[in-house]
């Protein structure tokens, strides 16, 4: 490691233990924040290892052959993954997203889906209706696992992708992977029918961003309206990546360069919630996405939670504590009982009746419009632990 050595892994355990409210809280039920925000989406990392190391999140000189990674022991199981994402169900979650470090590295993760898709929202039909499930992947294994992932239940897929020049692309996993493997696993995701299949673009001005149109370009005519491009302005995650304000394009250019090549019009919302502005071709040639984290934060309708790797609740994606879920899930009582579902579900309601994170919208209202806004000074969990 350089000069910037970060104690992480100490950073990683500290966590503010749930309370367990006696009354007040439903096991289950609708649940409101204190900004009156629901929740709706549980996004669930399944590992805090990659086989990438993308510079705005795992930079190579951190994240290196001495870095320690969470010891196995420590990562929730299946059972407690499926029996937590249950109470998450229970007080209106209907999205769940898996996410990492890359997923797909994470032992079986087909099983970890099918136990999942057997879970249902209770929206007054019979039986319930089922989740919507899906994955983000750097998509370095999908070609293998497209199928499996399917057969497994999963529903969709989005790939990250920040080049379409191969050069470019190298450089910016910094681990010399080809970008010909991603393109064929992104071909069998579509193949298996995993779709929508949804593109994630992290622009970085200087280093990808005259890859925009050749990226829009590729996926227009490839594959139409099949497979939504969306373009995310870098954002100050974590605390290694050495973030600059002006290595931020703004969406708005993003739109402007786009509209220039390929006429572009504004389209509505998809879902309340939703973090990406969409535009549509206006010759029919499908849809991409901005998400304008930096620029235009959309703190106001954030209903997301995240599970980290071991089982910390984050109620933010720029929080520095989490909740530890695990030691509720593992732990025992003062009587030697462990606690039961509804014991937990009413510390999951309180943790969230207890939220005000709106980070990136205090960012934006600091004069500098860069820095720490709503933090509390302590160090940020990075992005590969708490998933993105
Ligand atoms: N490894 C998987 C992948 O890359 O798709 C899943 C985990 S990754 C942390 C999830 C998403 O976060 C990716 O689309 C990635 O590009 C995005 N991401 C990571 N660091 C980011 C940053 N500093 N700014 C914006 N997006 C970032
Ligand atoms: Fe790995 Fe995804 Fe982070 Fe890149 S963005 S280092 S692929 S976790
Ligand atoms: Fe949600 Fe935090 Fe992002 Fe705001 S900054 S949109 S509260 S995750």
């Amino acid at each position: 490691m350089g000069d910037n050595v970060i104690p992480l892994a100490d950073l990683r355990y500290a966590a503010a233990l749930p309370r367990i409210p006696t009354s007040g809280f439903e096991a289950g039920g609708l649940l409101a924040d204190r900004l009156g925000r629901p929740l709706r989406d549980l996004r669930i990392s399944v590992t805090d290892r990659c086989n990438f190391r993308c510079s705005y999140c795992m930079p190579k000189d951190v994240f290196d052959s001495d870095y320690k990674f969470l010891p196995q022991t420590s990562l929730l199981s299946f059972e407690e993954i499926t029996r937590t994402a249950r109470l998450f169900v229970a007080h209106g979650v209907t999205k769940l997203r898996l996410t990492g470090g890359e997923p797909l590295l994470r032992k079986h993760v087909e099983v970890l889906i099918s136990q999942l898709a057997a879970l249902r929202a209770d929206d007054g039909t019979p039986g319930g209706r089922p989740l919507d499930i899906t994955l983000t992947t750097n998509g370095s294994l999908l070609e293998r696992k497209a199928q499996a992932l399917r057969d497994a239940g999963l529903k969709r897929v989005t790939v990250s992708l920040d080049a379409l020049d191969d050069a470019i692309f190298r450089r910016m996993n910094d681990v010399d992977f080809p970008v010909a493997d991603v393109l064929r696993g992104i071909d069998a995701a579509l193949a298996a029918g995993l779709a929508p299949i949804k593109i994630n673009m992290v622009v970085k001005r200087g280093t990808n961003d005259h890859e925009i149109v050749p990226l829009a370009r590729h996926v227009r005519e490839r594959y139409g309206a099949g497979v939504v491009l969306r373009f995310i302005e870098y954002m100050d995650v974590g605390a290694t990546n050495g973030w600059r304000m002006d290595e931020v394009l703004p969406s708005a250019q993003v739109v402007q360069r786009l509209h220039e090549a390929f006429p572009l019009q504004a389209l509505e919302a998809s879902a309340p919630g939703e973090t990406a502005q969409r535009w549509g071709y206006r010759d029919g040639g499908g849809e991409i996405g901005v998400i304008s984290s930096v620029t235009q934060a959309f703190c106001g309708d954030c209903n997301r939670a995240r599970l980290s790797t071991e089982g910390k609740l984050f109620l933010c994606l720029f929080a520095s504590r989490g909740h530890d879920l695990r030691s509720l899930l593992r732990g025992a009582k003062p009587d030697g009982s462990p606690y039961t579902d509804d014991e937990i579900a009413r510390a999951i309601g309180l943790i969230w009746s207890e939220r005000e994170d709106r980070y990136s919208q205090l960012r934006s209202a600091q004069p500098t419009g860069t820095g720490t806004g709503g933090d509390s000074g302590e160090r940020r969990v990075e992005m590969h632990y708490i998933g993105g």
